[in-house]
């Protein structure tokens, strides 16, 4: 039985690409934070919007439960999750289905997050 914990980093397995193939993806389960150019190539908000009020589009994308928050001082959104934890854009078959417009920080995973180099990889 695996050790890893998901809420726990320093149990977390060092990566390798390899552990993808069959991985339940739990890194689409970590909280996950995106700037406006993360949501204008997710074609989640217009060119106009890009250039306009980050409140604005937080309000609009709060209220259409795309995002759960928005912080005015970093300028980053939370993405909303669905009720298992997961990100709203994670198939049924643990696959990504925004895959060639994904948010900066999911281009980035593992070498930034919880624990950089780690992840909490699980075979389903
Ligand atoms: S948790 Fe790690 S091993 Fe699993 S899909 Fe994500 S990056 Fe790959
Ligand atoms: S956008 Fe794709 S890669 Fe990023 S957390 Fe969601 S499902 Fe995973």
């Amino acid at each position: 039985m695996s050790s890893v914990n998901f809420n726990l980093p320093s149990t977390w397995i060092k990566f390798r690409p390899s552990l993808c193939e069959g991985c339940s993806a739990l890194c689409c389960s970590l909280p996950l934070e995106l700037d406006k150019e993360d949501l204008f190539r997710l074609e989640l908000i217009s060119e106009d919007e890009l250039h306009g009020s980050l409140k604005k589009i937080a309000k609009r994308l709060q209220s259409q439960k795309v995002i759960k928050s928005f912080r005015a001082g970093t300028g980053l959104f939370m993405m909303a999750q669905k009720m298992d934890g997961s990100c709203i854009f994670l198939s049924d078959k643990k696959k990504c289905t925004v895959y060639e417009k994904r948010p900066r920080v999911c281009r980035e995973f593992p070498k930034i997050g919880p624990r950089a180099g780690y992840c909490p990889s699980i075979k389903e």
